[in-house]
């Protein structure tokens, strides 16, 4: 145990000798992972290629109530899980969170329990099997947040989809193409014990095979009946429509943890907005002269449909003002993020004010509180807007238009509010033009992200490759890397455990209905080059190129991390990937040093005792050695723990100046322009 943590704390990973910013390691390896192959790889022969045999998996799935969970479901991270898996897992929790009535919490001894640990794969054994620490793998390769998404619904109680009992009607399994002894993975499960729960057959499930699924050639063995799924199937984006509606049936939904209000505008009570203080109004309309001239949801493909709301200031007169409010929401109090977007076409000095109404016992009439401005100006396209505010339990959020004294031939254009209790993307990376892009830009070229901060200082940009890498056309890939900022001097080197996520946005109206495509990376402190002379996360002016600016400027960007098989081109293509002419990138870049820590440790510590009474006189014999090991885990972590406490520390008094290294990044001058797009030629 000793060893692993100092495995887990010093890393093993190795790079080329000589490091530049011109390296980048691929996580796949080359390769589109699918659950199927990790784990033919890693040797494990299971039931459907990724179910944990055991008594209930033969005979049941679905039906019955014992094999369902009680929510919040507690939930155990091993330590023997990598660091980019368990950040990984914890966001994926949050999309369950988000879009069902599942929540988890960390486990504090309670009988029966999910434990996630690294095992030779990805798997995990069919709904709730009430032995107490119920095991659910996410190894190598498998730390996608669509892959713990998939293991989990199996835990929830959901089997393949291409094993229903009706799948015959939709798919032809093409049984001579599969290799010999592995036909028993495409049995049909029996549906007086199964259930497919009153969904209609789902292609683009997340719990369906792909058409390569255990094929001996280059022939799929899984036919669809209507062509167009053919490429739909065995996506490893996030839960489909259907996969929710599995879920919210199987456990009688009504309310998600996370999520709070969605609106589109599409039905004319405008979600239950009101018109508030002001002289002038928000108008409900589908086209502006001088504004946009479809709404955004729609982008004026469905007629009849395709509203937004409008404030116009070509009407106005100077200070004139209108404030939409939402209807009074309710919510768990503290942090949410207010997504929405807006078309600008108003005067420079018009102002769009974001404000939250509080409601709460020492203000009952209410309380405005100002968390945005956003100024005018013409933008001439549809951005998106992420802000992260504050609400008490009742809360009314406020848009409030004031019309400055330049000229205005338009106005403010709202349109896809989202709100949430997630945590923000703290970047956005608009690419406008993808379309043009993806026509010009040759396999082996990469885009870059301009520079970002993160929260605690460390600068950043994410390269994608639009058409993929010269060894993997077909794909778009995407690598993170770190880059000279102005902080860099008071910032801790090798970069410690920070993880990048980076998201394609699948720009659906809903929140509830985003399938967007996730990556994480971490920076391993201990990951070396190849000959064991450099850091991999160092400094980048040490282990970093030199990049021109086309204004003279220049920077330096150190190796990056990432795959080549971030998304296939024909599923990007589905979806809303790109809407108009555009896509949006998300990043985040977060500290996780904090997950170091054994979760028992942290979070469970004062209910080992507790459990161990409880193990004794009722619970499984495991429970007990899963204590012990534990215990002998906290003594063997003590090194880790001091360690820890010491990257804590650093960590708090880089956060203090997290604040400054924001203002930093607001001036002109420290990042090159916002969407100076550049090429670099590998
Ligand atoms: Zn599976």
């Amino acid at each position: 145990m000793e060893l692993r943590c100092c495995l887990l704390l010093f890393g093993l990973g190795l790079a080329a000798a000589k490091l530049t910013g011109e390296i980048e390691i691929d996580v796949d390896e080359g390769h589109d992972w699918d659950i199927l192959d990790i784990n033919e790889v890693a040797g494990v022969d299971l039931l459907e290629g990724d179910i944990q045999l055991d008594e209930a998996s033969h005979r049941n799935t679905i039906i019955g109530e014992r094999y369902r969970w009680p929510t919040p479901i507690p939930y155990y991270l091993e330590d023997s899980l990598d660091m980019n898996a368990k950040g990984v897992i914890l966001k994926a929790l949050d999309q369950y969170r988000l879009k069902t009535c599942i929540d988890f919490k960390p486990w504090k001894g309670e009988q029966n329990y999910i434990s996630v640990y690294k095992g030779d794969g990805c798997f995990s054994s069919v709904g709730n099997q009430q032995v107490g620490k119920q095991r659910l793998s996410i190894g190598k390769n498998c730390d996608r947040v669509a892959t713990v998404e998939h293991e989990f619904l199996h835990a929830l109680g959901l089997r393949h989809e291409q094993s229903r009992a009706d799948r015959d009607d939709y798919v032809d399994i093409m049984w001579d193409r599969i290799v010999p002894g592995k036909e028993h993975n495409f049995k049909m499960n029996d549906d007086t014990m199964t259930s497919a729960l009153g969904v209609p057959y789902d292609y683009s499930s997340v719990m369906h095979y792909s058409k390569m699924s255990f094929a001996t050639g280059s022939e799929p063995t899984i036919v669809t009946k209507i062509p167009h799924f053919m490429d739909i199937i065995g996506q490893r984006i996030s839960f489909s429509t259907g996969d929710l509606s599995k879920i919210s049936h199987l456990y009688n939904c009504t309310k998600s943890s996370m999520f709070v209000e969605s609106c589109h505008f599409e039905e004319e009570n405008i979600c239950g907005m009101i018109q508030g203080a002001g002289n002038k109004k928000w108008e409900r309309r589908a086209s502006v002269d001088g504004g946009p001239q479809t709404d955004f949801s729609n982008m004026g493909e469905c007629k009849g449909k395709g509203y937004f709301m409008h404030f116009s200031t070509t009407s106005a007169q100077p200070a004139d003002r209108a404030s939409l409010e939402s209807q009074w929401l309710y919510s768990k109090p503290g942090t949410h993020c207010l997504q929405f977007f807006l078309h600008q076409s108003g005067a420079s000095d018009d102002v769009l004010n974001i404000w939250v109404r509080d409601y709460d016992q020492a203000n009952p009439g209410s309380k405005l509180k100002l968390i945005r401005s956003i100024t005018g100006g013409v933008r001439g396209s549809w951005e998106l807007h992420a802000i992260t505010l504050n609400m008490t339990r009742k809360a009314r959020v406020v848009f409030e238009g004031i019309r400055g004294n330049g000229p205005s031939t338009g106005g403010f254009s709202l349109d896809d509010i989202n709100l949430s209790s997630m945590e923000c993307p703290q970047h956005i990376w608009h690419i406008r033009n993808i379309t043009g892009l993806m026509a010009t830009t040759p396999s082996g070229r990469k885009l870059y992200s301009p520079r970002f901060l993160s929260p605690t200082g460390y600068s950043f940009q994410v390269g994608v490759y639009l058409n993929g890498k010269s060894s993997r056309p077909g794909y778009m890939g995407i690598y993170f890397y770190l880059t000279s900022g102005p902080n860099d001097h008071n910032l801790q080197w090798p970069c410690p455990w920070h993880q990048a996520t980076m998201v394609l946005m699948d720009q659906q109206s809903d929140i509830r209905q985003q399938m967007n495509m996730h990556r994480m990376v971490t920076t391993d402190p201990g990951k070396k080059s190849s000959d064991g002379t450099e850091f991999y996360w160092d400094d980048p002016r040490k282990v970093g190129s030199k990049v021109s600016v086309s204004d003279g400027s220049f920077y330096y960007r150190g190796p990056g991390l990432g795959t080549s098989s971030f998304l296939a081109h024909n599923r990007l293509k589905s979806r809303n990937f790109i809407k108009g002419d555009d896509a949006f990138f998300l990043f985040s870049l977060e500290d996780i040093s904090a997950l170091l820590v054994s979760q028992s440790l942290a979070r469970a510590a004062v209910h080992v005792d507790d459990g161990l009474k409880k193990s004794a006189a009722q619970g499984p014999p495991q429970d007990t050695a899963t204590h012990a090991v534990v215990v002998t885990a906290a003594a063997g972590c003590v090194v880790t723990v001091a360690v820890v406490l010491i990257l804590i520390i650093r960590r708090r008094r880089r956060q203090q100046e997290s604040d400054r290294a924001v203002i930093i990044q607001d001036m002109p001058g420290f990042m090159e322009a916002s969407y100076n797009l550049y090429y670099m030629r590998l």
